[in-house]
């Protein structure tokens, strides 16, 4: 019986570990993204992941714009605190929805005041259960609002990505032309929609470099801990779930530990397998929680500039 078991064990295919980071490579840059807060509550909860975080030095760390705008003060407020008294570098989202061009200026403008040197400029969605249409005199995308922040100031500006295509592009060619249009419009870098399937990312890349595009197509990550909450999310942004990831979350949904452990579980064999692959630059959706970036992070490679003594209360 057990030599059964033993030989059954050797005529399995053998299958390559994921590599360890080489001796002396240099640690990932990262970028983290929070929203802005709504409550008294939820502003402490964000301050606590920024003070967590900001020793594994992200190069930026960027705040959500509320879609139509409607966070405008509180990402304003938010980004400008982290000018004023924090050493990480703010970028401000930005989008086009609902607003006139000059009001769109005006508000990069105070960015630029507020010291914020780096914008991400996005489109927006429509309010839920509308098609998307321009404000009349705004605009009307992303290219065109890169092409804007251009002639306010010199910001650097980053873009968005879509590994699996935007769910509305006319096709995933005429996205890609789209990318590279706000690319050639002044923008540095692109961030990438989350995705599970790493595949589908490092594909993307290679119809990247087809079609021209040298910039950073970095991607964003999201650790998920609940898939049925993820599968409804991804539904509206265009993100395939795949059945591995319902399967990894089956009937542990009463188990919130659990579910964290199988969480960074997943995202760390995400980042490594990308890292494997020679990516070295990361964004994270963190949703204002940090441990799961934290660990994620650490087991990138990152080192925070001092010792993580202190186990976050916010682990939740
Ligand atoms: C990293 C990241 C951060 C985000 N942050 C926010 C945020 O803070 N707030 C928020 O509200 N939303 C945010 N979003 C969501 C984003 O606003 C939506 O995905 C939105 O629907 C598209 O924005 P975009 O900037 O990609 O738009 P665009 O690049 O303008 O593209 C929108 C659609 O129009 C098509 N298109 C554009 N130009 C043309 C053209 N000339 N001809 C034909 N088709 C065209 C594109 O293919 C695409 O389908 C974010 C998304 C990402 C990936």
């Amino acid at each position: 019986m057990h030599s059964q078991t033993l030989q059954r064990w050797l005529a399995g295919e053998r299958v390559s570990p994921l590599p360890a980071r080489r001796a002396g490579q240099k640690p990932p840059a990262l970028s983290f993204e929070f929203f802005p807060p709504r409550t008294e509550a939820l502003e402490q909860q964000l301050w606590a992941c920024i003070r967590r975080l900001a020793p594994l030095r992200p190069r930026f760390v960027s705040v959500t714009y509320g879609a139509g705008g409607s966070t405008h003060a509180r990402t304003h407020a938010t980004v400008a605190r982290l000018a004023r008294e924090t050493d990480l570098v703010p970028a401000a989202h930005l989008t086009c929805v609902g607003a006139t061009r000059a009001e769109v200026d005006a508000v990069a403008r105070g960015y630029w005041d507020a010291g914020v040197r780096h914008i991400v400029a996005l489109r927006g969605d429509p309010p839920a259960g509308t098609a998307y249409a321009p404000h009349p005199g705004g605009y009307a995308t992303a290219a065109e609002l890169v092409e804007g922040l251009r002639r306010v100031a010199d910001f650097e500006i980053s873009v968005a990505a879509y590994p699996e295509t935007h769910p509305t592009a006319i096709s995933p060619a005429a996205d890609l032309d789209n990318l590279k249009r706000k690319l050639d419009a002044g923008a540095t870098r692109a961030i990438t929609q989350y995705f599970f399937e790493t595949a589908t990312y490092l594909r993307f890349l290679d119809r990247c470099l087809a079609a021209g595009i040298t910039a950073p197509i970095v991607p964003g990550i999201m650790p998920v801990t609940n898939s049925a909450q993820a599968a409804r999310f991804s539904a509206l942004c265009g993100t395939a779930v795949p059945d591995w990831l319902g399967d990894l979350f089956e009937n542990i949904e009463e188990g919130a530990e659990t579910r964290r452990l199988v969480a960074c579980i997943v995202a760390a064999e995400q980042v490594r397998t990308l890292q494997a692959n020679g990516v070295d630059e990361f964004h994270f959706y963190t949703l204002n929680r940090p441990e799961l970036t934290y660990a994620i992070a650490h087991i990138l490679g990152v080192r925070a500039s001092q010792p993580a003594s202190v186990e976050a209360a916010s682990f939740a």
